[in-house]
This record gives C-alpha cells, structure tokens and sequence, in this order.
C-alpha cells in the first residue's frame, strides 16, 4: 500500500489526497507553472514527496526541480548538482538572498526539466544565500556561487511561479516567440 497524505490545502486545486508515485514532471503549458506557491509543507508532507522529487530529478537528468513542477504549489524544491554540491537536498520554504553587490551578473545556458527544448542564456548574480528547513524541521543555511548559486534562483523562480523565458535576454526573443507558437498550444 502506498503512503497517502492529507494536505492543508489553503489554496489551489491540487488534490487533497497526494499519492507520491502518481506525481510526474509537468511541462509546459501546465497551470501549475504559473501558480505562485504559497504552501509550506510540514515534516510529514514533504518526506512523503521528497524522495519521488529526487526520483523524478535523476530520471530526467536534472540537477533539480521544484514542487510545481510535479503539480503542487508547494514552496519546496530538490537538487542534486554534480561538482558542486552532488548530495541530494532537500529546501522547505526557502528564503534566498543574492549577492547583488560583488560582480556583475553572469550568462549562462539554462535548461528546465517543465520547458522542452529550449535552452536560454540567462543572467543571474554568481553568488547567493539560502536558508531553508530539511526535511526533520532544522533549519540550515548554505552559501553559493556559480552553478550552485544559479540553481538555487532557478528552482526559486519556480516556486514564484518565474520561468526561464520570463528572464530572456532581447536578443533571445524570437527565439522564445518561434518556441512558445509551438508549445503554448500542447
Ligand atoms: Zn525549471
């Protein structure tokens, strides 16, 4: 018998009943990606949830994701990043802080396991701050840059319901348009 929980429920149409093995990566048009989360899992929700986020990410290949991107406004999200920080964690209710004050920020090329075949060059500052609760309640702070750093704004975009074309620089706006002609519709 799989586990079953109840959640709060405060808001959203997520389900009452959540069967962790039925949770699978949305993409793209999914609503859930728009929704801005504002549900802040207690201890007993998010050990339920964690392990199938943290399956869901090494399936697909990802270095993390996000509750909405499993269908639940959930301000919660998972990573795993190889190099830099290669341990599964676990971020309940995060608060992040960027480092707006030393370099300018950086490019890179951005993916996201909900938005198929596209790839972006995003801007972001290279270091951050997160505090957030694990997944026995502690709270616990960390200190990043680069692709740590990144990460962590990425699935804290999610959670704000911010997606990578949002944050497209000009010159990568026809291809954002010719992408979105083709998945806005799926
Ligand atoms: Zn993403």
């Amino acid at each position: 018998m799989l586990p079953q929980i109840r959640s709060v429920r405060p808001v959203g149409p997520y389900t009452e009943i959540i069967e962790p093995s039925d949770l699978n990566i949305v993409s793209w048009p999914d609503l859930s990606l728009r929704m801005r989360a504002t549900h802040v899992p207690s201890v007993e929700e998010a050990s339920l949830v964690a392990p199938r986020m943290i399956e869901l990410m090494h399936d697909a290949a990802g270095i993390g994701l996000a509750a909405p991107q499993v269908g639940l406004p959930w301000r919660m999200f998972v990573t795993f990043i190889p190099d830099a920080d290669p341990v599964d964690r676990v971020f309940v209710d995060p608060a992040i802080e960027l480092d707006l004050c030393g370099s300018p920020p950086q490019p890179y090329e951005e993916g996201c396991l909900s938005l198929p075949d596209l790839r972006l060059e995003i801007l972001r500052p290279m270091g951050a701050r997160i505090s957030a609760r694990d997944l026995h309640g502690d709270s616990f702070e960390l200190s990043g840059s680069g692709l740590m750093a990144r990460v962590w704004q990425h699935e804290f975009d999610h959670l704000e319901a911010r997606l990578i074309f949002d944050l497209a620089q000009p010159v990568d706006a026809p291809t954002v348009k010719r992408w979105r002609k083709v998945y806005d519709i799926q």
